[in-house]
């Protein structure tokens, strides 16, 4: 008898809801007004997080996508471009803010799995024929659209390197670098080594209801504190929300490790069905590819009528995303849900 939820949630793990310890935390946090710079919670969480990352300065924001615009916002020019791969989160998912916001434009280098220092260079040699100046170089660890695939340290270093060289800024969007730095075990400060300024979220696999960081030197930071007031992000007693930073800190990062194994799990139950192709995981996210062409709805739909909820990708993939509220017990039924709708 199946004793799990009748609905298992795997969008995405933004979708966990706050354990009862956090809303305890969150209960009791001590709180100011962030405007004027005295919500205490809010300071200590962004003290702690350069201090993870290495870094002089952050500062706490709504969401992953306004870290990622103060990041463009403060190292671009109009009429510029950043450089990233075509499924970057930046690229695809936050409505061509870039574009609307700063005044620059996306280009595409490498492929999923991320580019090569030759790519970047190749892209920067063609500003002598008069293409628009890469200013900032864009990476992405774990990279989401292709699964939480992991970027390899000494890419990561190897493009910084470049980058800098040629007088060019550097940003990683690590909403997941805490992922990355489990499946790695690399230390946090070692993975934002390579970039001027870093994207953190509280709200995904460390299961915050809200909050994201950017990271950075005193002068970018100092500068996005204006500019998020600009976008409409300064909030108040945000101190309710940084204890739950403050407590993911504490509490959420090493237990990633059995997201990514429940990941694998995961995909190791549901290899051997003939309609995809699943693709080992690392870290948490399963991804599954269909033939070329194929509706992925098609599969998600029957899914989603079995409990199991999950949307496409892309048009022709799944993603199933194991978050802090899923546990054994819910992978094994997803897996059992699973192998009895699309066998
Ligand atoms: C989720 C995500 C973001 C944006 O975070 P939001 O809080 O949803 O705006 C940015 N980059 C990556 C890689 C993400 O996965």
């Amino acid at each position: 008898m199946d004793q799990t939820p009748a609905i298992i949630d795997l969008r995405s793990d933004t979708v966990s809801k706050p354990t009862p310890a956090m809303r305890e935390a969150m209960a009791r946090a001590e709180v100011g007004d962030d405007c004027y710079g005295d919500d205490p919670s809010v300071i200590a969480l962004e003290a702690q997080v350069a201090e993870r990352l290495g870094k002089a300065a952050a500062l706490f924001v709504p969401t992953g996508t306004m870290a990622n615009q103060l990041a463009v916002s403060g190292q671009t020019r109009p009429g510029e471009a950043i450089g990233c791969v075509a499924e970057a989160h930046v690229q695809v998912h936050e409505d061509a803010a870039h574009a609307r916001i700063s005044g620059v434009q996306a280009c595409s280098l490498g492929n999923r799995r991320g580019f090569e220092p030759a790519d970047l260079e190749a892209r920067i040699r063609e500003e002598s024929c008069g293409w628009p100046r890469l200013s900032l170089a864009w990476m992405e660890n774990t990279l989401g659209l292709a699964g939480g695939r992991l970027w390899p340290l000494e890419s990561m270093t190897a493009i910084g390197e470049l980058a800098h060289r040629h007088g060019r800024r550097v940003h990683l969007d690590g909403a997941r670098l805490w992922n990355a730095h489990v499946a790695t075990g690399v230390p946090l400060a070692e993975l934002a080594g390579p970039a001027d300024s870093v994207t953190v979220c509280m709200s995904k696999g460390l299961g915050c209801p809200a909050g994201s960081l950017l990271v950075g030197d005193a002068e970018l930071i100092a500068g996005a504190r204006g500019t998020r007031h600009a976008f409409g992000g300064s909030m108040r007693q945000a101190g309710v929300l940084a204890a739950a930073g403050l407590h993911a800190l504490e509490h959420h990062i090493d237990r990633l490790a059995d997201d990514h194994r429940r990941a694998r799990r995961l995909w190791d139950g549901l290899r051997a069905l003939d309609c995809w192709r699943a693709v080992e995981p690392e870290t948490n996210m399963a991804i599954f590819e269909l033939e070329a062409g194929r509706d992925a709805e098609q599969l998600c739909a029957p899914l989603r009528e079995a409990g199991v909820l999950c949307y496409p990708n892309k048009y022709s993939e799944i993603r199933l995303v194991v978050h802090l509220g899923i546990d054994d017990a819910a992978v094994e039924a997803v897996i059992e849900r699973a192998r009895r709708v699309l066998a």
